[in-house]
């Protein structure tokens, strides 16, 4: 794994494995628990430097501090929804602006999380893809999110699901999203249950089949289409995973044992949502366990998309609960702020509230804003 170095040869705290950090910390010649107690302080208490590490030895501490660094993201803003739903703009440590979005529902508060700084994907119905690849974000910036917005909360309140929908597709950036997942799923770091953990993708199969034979967290797969020709229109992917290739693989994934796999359809208007393509979309799931989520496409002046209407998607969806489909329509949260699904990226920090200092403040402040949903 990368330990990505700052010029004056410190390490990213963040980006290494309990593992790393023990033999590093066996090379500063101190005892191997230390590095447990560090890793506790970093995950599950929010520390940023390690003076604050009160019952490591002083001498350990500074030994520790020469050897490492522990990077915090930059927070540029906070855009709140009418609706609830939050929108963290955040910014790396060499200016790249990414962004995550946090949604009350009911009992639960998913966090949504971005895995890179822009997308190589290309979809055509999402303004990330318009961005291009810029970089891979590390392990630490992926795992930042959720522990820095975790220590904003008010007191009571937890994050309960996260789902990396963010930005980026994060089998693309595949080492640091396992890094990042084992993070999340730790007992000794941020101690989510791997039944609250969702990763989505466009359907790279191998690292599909890869990421399902290492973690046993769920799997969403931005479907889009009911033909070869209508995903290769919006999803380039296609050319290289059929859809048939992709469907085959879920079929035989080894989380199909004890989990459902998710198939997010976004709806477009006289594109993909006839009942024809409800029709085939029930016969190319059959045999599968599955959820169908439909999302009505999110309108932006930059696309010549349209969202279908209210009752085009309901028809869809009761074709398919008829036939015995688990099938949810994902209701737009968050239009006001552009959180909502394929809004991402075009934030105004403008309207930016203060959040974290009605709550607790964390990191620097600055300006700017950046983002996606992945289906
Ligand atoms: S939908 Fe997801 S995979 Fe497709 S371009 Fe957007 S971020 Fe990338």
């Amino acid at each position: 794994m990368p330990r990505y170095p700052r010029a004056d040869g410190r390490l990213d705290f963040k980006s290494l494995t309990l593992d790393e950090i023990e033999s590093e910390i066996a090379g500063l010649g101190s005892e191997k628990f230390r590095a447990l107690q560090a890793y506790k302080w970093v995950w599950q208490r929010g520390a940023t430097t390690f003076a604050e590490m009160k019952n490591i030895l002083t001498s350990v501490r500074a030994a520790m501090d020469e050897r490492f660094y522990i990077p915090v993201l930059a927070c540029d803003g906070v855009l709140e929804s009418a609706d609830g739903t939050t929108k963290f703009l955040w910014r790396t440590d060499d200016g790249y602006a990414i962004e995550s979005v946090l949604i009350p529902d009911g009992d639960r508060l998913t966090l949504c999380v971005s895995s890179q700084v822009g997308c190589a994907m290309a979809c055509t119905f999402c303004l990330t893809g318009d961005l291009g690849l810029k970089r891979h974000l590390r392990p630490s910036e992926i795992a930042n999110q959720p522990l820095q917005i975790r220590a904003g909360l008010a007191p009571g309140t937890r994050i309960t699901n996260i789902v990396m929908m963010g930005m980026g597709e994060p089998l693309h950036n595949f080492d640091n999203l396992v890094a990042a997942l084992r993070t999340y799923l730790s007992a000794d770091a941020l101690g989510f249950s791997h039944r609250r953990v969702t990763v989505s993708t466009v359907g790279l199969v191998p690292a599909m089949q890869k990421l399902t034979e290492l973690l046993p967290v769920n799997l969403a797969v931005s479907l889009n289409a009911t033909t070869e020709e209508q995903r290769l229109a919006v999803m380039p992917i296609t050319r290289k995973h059929s859809m048939a290739e992709l469907l085959e693989a879920c079929r035989t994934l080894p989380i199909m044992h004890h989990k459902r796999i998710t198939f997010e359809y976004v709806m477009m208007a006289d594109f993909n949502d006839a009942m024809e393509d409800a029709a085939r979309l029930f016969l190319l799931l059959g045999g599968m366990k599955t959820k169908v989520n439909l999302i009505p496409y999110n309108e932006n002046p930059s696309r010549d998309i349209k969202r279908p209407s209210d009752q085009r998607v309901y028809d869809f969806q009761t074709f398919l609960v008829e036939r015995g489909v688990q099938c949810s329509v994902r209701h737009t949260r968050g239009i006001d702020i552009s959180a909502a699904c394929g809004q991402l990226g075009k934030a105004d920090s403008r309207s930016a509230t203060d959040w974290f200092s009605r709550n607790r403040v964390i990191g620097p402040r600055g300006d700017g804003a950046i983002g996606c949903a992945s289906g």
